[in-house]
């Protein structure tokens, strides 16, 4: 990081310089001073099988370095140890100058991580998850010699929210921040970097993920035209971010390695693993020409510019962590107050509000209000993670007395202090409260002090019935193909319990803005 730093300031610095021409130059060529368009190139890196997948490793990671792009490798466990005992440290030597991120332990060994998540709800989940993965992400750290992982993305179509929650927990954090980078349609936010269980995702992609097909000799040209109107499109749209993804093994085999052994729930024992068949020499030799043809394109392409994954958080940065000002606060209780539909995700300016921020802050800026403290502005949030289980039943009760929602209250802060996320229920006395129509009444609180410049102690407060989290539309539904349609995982294989946990997770969800 340091380093990149010296380099952006030497690049000022001679934009200074040279500032007369580059100033006759300003327009279409200069990346500097239009809408950014961010490509991020990730690969995921799997094959333990076949050797000549090393091989490919190093090529790639080799050919983008001399082309001055970073690109980001998800490195399956196995993959790193299988490297380290055949000796290759060329080919880790090759990758380590990109970034290095995570892409299971085992990856198509079943159980998958959706099918072991399947039964869990949020907690055991996190739990299992880190059991099973997180020795890999050891593994992985170890063997590449960096302290963090980039980013994690799941094998085939095996999502999971508990997967994203628990990434802090293998090392999954550039910058402190974790990611989580994949494609698929699982939960999506119309083609753009969205925020969910804590994590700064790129998923669903829509338009927005594109690829040259790079076994078919006329896919340049229509595959650099495609690249190259996506980018326009999101210029004139200020700016985005493209995601390209490919496997290195793609380049010389024939099959997927893992199709070849784990094909619908088929677990050979590890003395059976047979490796896929290899593309020749020539094949192979073609593919990387035509990649690099699709990269030299990419490059020249005004105002697009490589980042990975460890660069994301420095360009969607969370402004609600460092803090609300009081006008945010407002604004947001008079809009929880006029939704007549369900809670969703606000955007302030350019600050995005998930429904677990805005019943956190309206918590800790009441709890303080009841404290009888001054409230310090802007309130800063540590983001929370949704509810591990579906709230209760919507009961009779219509409004609490100001003393009962004020020890609710303290409970709720309290609770989200040592749980650190959305309670799955309020409790008012002996009456559970779903935390959707607590939000509500929260809002209502503060804004009864806003009107009035004091609590409503010798009020009741209104708790009205919300009927539903418009942020949990975004997680997709339950279809068949959903799971089932990646060949690993048997055809007939449902989790609806996994996209249940999901929509409670929705409480999370908000779009990642851009710094710039
Ligand atoms: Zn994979």
């Amino acid at each position: 990081m340091k380093l990149r730093i010296q380099q952006h300031n030497l690049a000022w610095l001679a934009l200074l310089l040279l500032w007369p021409a580059a100033h006759s130059q300003l327009g279409a060529a200069s990346p500097a001073l239009q809408a950014t368009v961010n490509v991020l190139l990730w690969f995921d890196t799997e094959d333990y099988l076949l050797p000549a997948d090393d091989d490919a490793c190093r090529r790639l990671a080799e050919m983008l370095s001399q082309r001055g792009i970073r690109a980001t490798f998800k490195i399956v466990g196995e993959k790193a140890r299988v490297l380290e005992r055949r000796g290759r440290r060329d080919v880790i030597t090759a990758l380590k100058k990109h970034d290095i991120a995570y892409h299971t332990d085992l990856h198509s060994v079943h159980p998958t991580p959706a099918e072991y998540l399947a039964p869990c709800d949020l907690l055991d989940g996190i739990s299992e998850f880190v059991r099973r993965e997180g020795g890999g992400a050891v593994d992985v750290r170890r063997i590449f010699g960096v302290k963090t992982l980039s980013c994690y993305g799941q094998p085939g179509s095996s999502w999971a929210p508990q997967a994203i929650a628990a990434l802090k927990q293998i090392g999954v954090a550039p910058h402190g921040v974790s990611c989580y980078v994949d494609e698929g349609d699982h939960v999506g936010l119309k083609g753009k970097p969205f925020w969910y269980a804590d994590a700064l995702v790129v998923y669903d992609m829509a338009d927005n993920w594109t690829r040259m097909e790079l076994h078919d000799p006329q896919a340049v040209e229509p595959a650099n035209q495609k690249v190259s109107a996506i980018a326009e499109r999101l210029r004139t749209e200020g700016g985005g971010l493209i995601s390209i993804f490919y496997h290195p093994c793609e380049w010389v085999h024939r099959e997927f390695w893992d199709g070849v052994n784990f094909r619908r729930g088929a677990n050979p024992p590890r003395e059976q693993w047979r490796p896929p068949p290899q593309r020749s020499p020539e094949e192979t030799e073609a593919a990387f020409q035509r990649f690099g043809q699709y990269m030299d394109h990419i490059r020249t392409i005004a105002g697009v510019r490589f980042v990975t994954a460890s660069d994301l958080p420095g360009i969607y940065p969370d402004p609600v962590r460092s803090g609300a000002s009081r006008r945010d606060l407002q604004e947001l209780a008079k809009r929880l107050l006029a939704s007549e539909q369900g809670i969703d995700f606000q955007v302030i300016d350019h600050r995005a509000y998930s429904p677990a921020d805005q019943f956190e802050l309206l918590t800790l800026a009441l709890g303080q209000m009841i404290d009888a403290k001054t409230l310090l502005w802007p309130l800063p949030s540590r983001g929370l993670l949704g509810p591990d289980l579906p709230p209760p039943p919507a009961g009779a009760l219509t409004e609490v007395s100001w003393p009962a929602f004020r020890d609710a209250t303290l409970d709720v802060r309290d609770f989200m202090r040592v749980r650190q996320r959305v309670p799955a229920r309020v409790f008012v006395g002996a009456d559970a409260v779903p935390p959707l129509d607590f939000l509500r009444a929260l809002a209502w609180a503060f804004d009864y002090e806003r009107v009035h410049g004091g609590l409503p102690e010798s009020e009741t407060v209104p708790l009205a019935k919300v009927h539903e989290l418009l942020t949990a539309r975004h997680v997709a539904a339950d279809t068949p193909g959903l799971f089932g349609g990646w060949v690993i995982h048997k055809e007939d294989f449902r989790a609806p319990k996994i996209l249940e946990v999901a929509r409670l997770q929705a409480w999370t969800l908000k779009p990642a803005l851009r710094s710039d």
